[in-house]
């Protein structure tokens, strides 16, 4: 099943995407796709709908973050080797956590805004996991059955603020526009193997980064059981869960976004994103 939110920012409907692709409206089902909707029973009872039974929605709609109200929004550091090593970072002996604000959370296709005085902004193509019930020291064994399904992040960076002052690098990571969400929140019946789903990322029609989910040095059952450790994992929270090799970070020279740059990125199953960069305005 593929949720959906859709409509203008701030407004969006709940919704799901039927067998021709098309969104259907579940606005008279739930109040929206977050975290109160989540859960196995009410994601058990969206399933029994069958699609043609919804309105469709205007196919020029806008579609919006799959999730909304997101209380925690974690990311993953150098989850892959790959990656680790094109930044000259050393492969992590456990997961490193950082967060992004729940306000840099946009649509899948909105404008990303170059920040005010950014000369470092950087794109992340990543799996970002949806949890749908509540979980607290669980063991990798039960964390599956606490992930509502799987969407794509883009984890824009903003490198000079992620690591050239001090302290965490929550600051680089960010920034409004900096965490586009969707288009779909996939549940798990549809990604059986969270661990082989392709990805890329093009910058301006060039391909920028090529992986897969394989190569992920801590998995997606690792990483809910590891975090549910050191902190309550509520309904809708994210976890997007690091990047593959390709950022303008690690590329001789260094290539960073401007206004006017797109971003096109994919998952295996999940769908695509494409955002446009715009400069900073008052
Ligand atoms: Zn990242």
């Amino acid at each position: 099943m593929k949720l959906v939110r859709f409509g203008k920012p701030g407004k969006e409907r709940p919704g799901l995407i039927d067998g021709d692709g098309k969104i259907r409206d579940l606005t008279d089902v739930v109040p929206d796709i977050s975290g109160e909707t989540l859960g196995p029973r009410t994601l058990a009872k969206l399933r029994k709908i069958k699609p043609h039974s919804l309105p469709l929605a205007n196919s020029r709609s806008r579609v919006g973050p799959c999730v909304a109200r997101v209380g925690n929004f974690i990311a993953v550091g150098l989850n892959f080797a790959d990656h680790a090593a094109e930044t000259g970072a050393k492969i992590p002996s456990e997961p490193i956590l950082f967060n992004k604000s729940p306000s840099s959370i946009i649509g899948p296709n909105d404008q990303v805004v170059i920040p005010k005085g950014s000369k470092k902004t950087d794109w992340e193509v990543e799996l970002a996991i949806v949890i749908g019930s509540r979980a607290h020291n669980i063991s990798e064994a039960q964390s599956l059955a606490h992930v509502a399904g799987y969407c794509i992040c883009n984890d824009v960076s903003e490198r000079a603020w992620q690591s050239e002052g001090t302290g965490q690098w929550m600051k680089g990571k960010s920034s409004p526009t900096f965490g586009p969400l969707g288009p779909w929140l996939v549940t798990p019946d549809e990604v059986p193997d969270p661990q082989n789903l392709a990805m890329y990322l093009d910058v301006n029609g060039k391909r920028r980064q090529t992986g897969s989910t394989k190569t992920m040095i801590f998995g997606v059952k690792y990483l809910v059981a590891f975090i549910s450790k050191f902190m309550v994992l509520e309904p809708g929270d994210v976890i997007t869960t690091g990047t593959p090799p390709g950022v303008g970070l690690g590329m001789k020279p260094q290539l960073f976004l401007k206004a006017g740059d797109v971003m096109h990125l994919g998952i295996d199953k999940l769908g695509e994103q494409t955002q446009q960069c715009v400069g900073y305005a008052a």
